[in-house]
């Protein structure tokens, strides 16, 4: 029977220690943390990340301040208000909302922030620090399902990982916490040859490649831990016809709701072969939020430490 790794349960556990965190803070009459964050434009599903931040804020006891600006804000004042949020006591983490709107250069906005207040992780001076194996603020997504395979008690050290995808919000620095728990990491991505055979060899086979149903059954080794960070809306009846043939339910949704939110791994076939699996939904989506307030607490407990 594969086991499910279940991210809500988990998710929830990571935010009842934020809360606790911070009530603790308050106790010792500190205040409690403050992340800033920062959407540009009116792209829906961002707006829809930035409603569960705000809300993961007031369930953890977080302060949250909002910056909207409109799709065509000028890079200079984008940069501007980084720097503004920079120099602010009050504030201990900056959230930029990704993807920026065309025309704005995230790369250099990001370079912009000052790095304690970093609660994304992706200033190359934290990239630098997790590179170092030394203590930054890490991007929320690998490092909430790094703690999520320690809770369910996934071994680590000594496995076999293979990491399909090379982005650094996700698959470069989850191959650095997992070399970090001592295992034998392979990074595959689109140039990668047969890459069947080597999911194949994998342990634990962590997805995040942004295409819908890429990896079948046959590619898991019997017993493996899968990780499907991949987040897809699936709307065409004949990609989920190809895909879903062993989850009926999802074909269904789709047929009825004309679409459905899955992962890159084939679910019901992997699920069939695995040891334990990642749903999509339910999964590694829930974890980023809870990540990021664990963040945001990091950051505040670290600024303190420092004044
Ligand atoms: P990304 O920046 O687009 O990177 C995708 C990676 O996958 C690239 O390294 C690419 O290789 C590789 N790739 C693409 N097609 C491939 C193929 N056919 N075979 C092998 N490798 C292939 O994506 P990302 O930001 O890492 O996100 C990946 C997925 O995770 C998306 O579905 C995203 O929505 C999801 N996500 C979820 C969460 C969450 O759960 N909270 C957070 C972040 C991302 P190249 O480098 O060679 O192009």
């Amino acid at each position: 029977m594969v086991l499910m790794l279940d991210g809500k349960t988990h998710a929830e556990r990571m935010l009842a220690d934020v809360q606790a965190g911070v009530e603790g803070r308050c106790a010792r009459g500190l205040r409690a943390p403050c992340l800033a964050v920062v959407l540009v434009g009116d792209d829906p599903a961002s707006q829809v990340y930035v409603r569960g931040k705000i809300a993961a804020c007031a369930r953890t006891g977080i302060r949250s301040l909002e910056h909207r600006l409109p799709a065509d804000t000028a890079q200079d004042r984008l940069e501007a208000l980084i720097a503004e949020l920079n120099q602010d006591p009050e504030v201990d983490g900056i959230l930029v909302q990704l993807p920026l709107p065309a025309g704005l250069d995230a790369k250099r906005v990001l370079l912009g922030l000052d790095p304690a207040k970093d609660v994304d992780g992706l200033h190359p001076t934290n990239q630098g620090l997790l590179l170092a194996g030394q203590r930054g603020l890490r991007p929320c997504t690998p490092s909430a399902c790094i703690s999520m395979l320690k809770a369910y008690g996934i071994p680590l050290r000594g496995q076999r990982a293979v990491v399909l995808g090379r982005s650094e919000l996700v698959g470069k620095p989850i191959s650095l916490m997992l070399l970090e728990e001592h295992a034998t990491v392979t990074i595959a991505h689109s140039r990668t040859r047969d890459l069947p055979a080597l999911c194949r060899e994998a342990d634990l086979l962590v997805v995040a490649v942004g295409r819908p149903g890429l990896v079948e059954g046959s590619w898991i080794k019997p017993g493996a831990t899968v990780v499907d960070v991949g987040i897809n809306r699936v709307e065409q009846l004949e990609l989920g016809e190809r895909i879903f043939q062993a989850d009926p339910r999802k074909l269904e949704l789709l047929r009825s709701k004309g679409h459905v939110l899955c992962g890159d791994v084939r679910f019901g076939e992997a699920a069939a072969v695995a040891g334990a699996i990642t749903p999509v939904p339910g999964g590694v989506g829930l974890l980023t939020i809870a990540g990021l307030m664990a963040n945001t607490l990091q950051a505040a407990e670290a600024r303190e430490a420092r004044s």
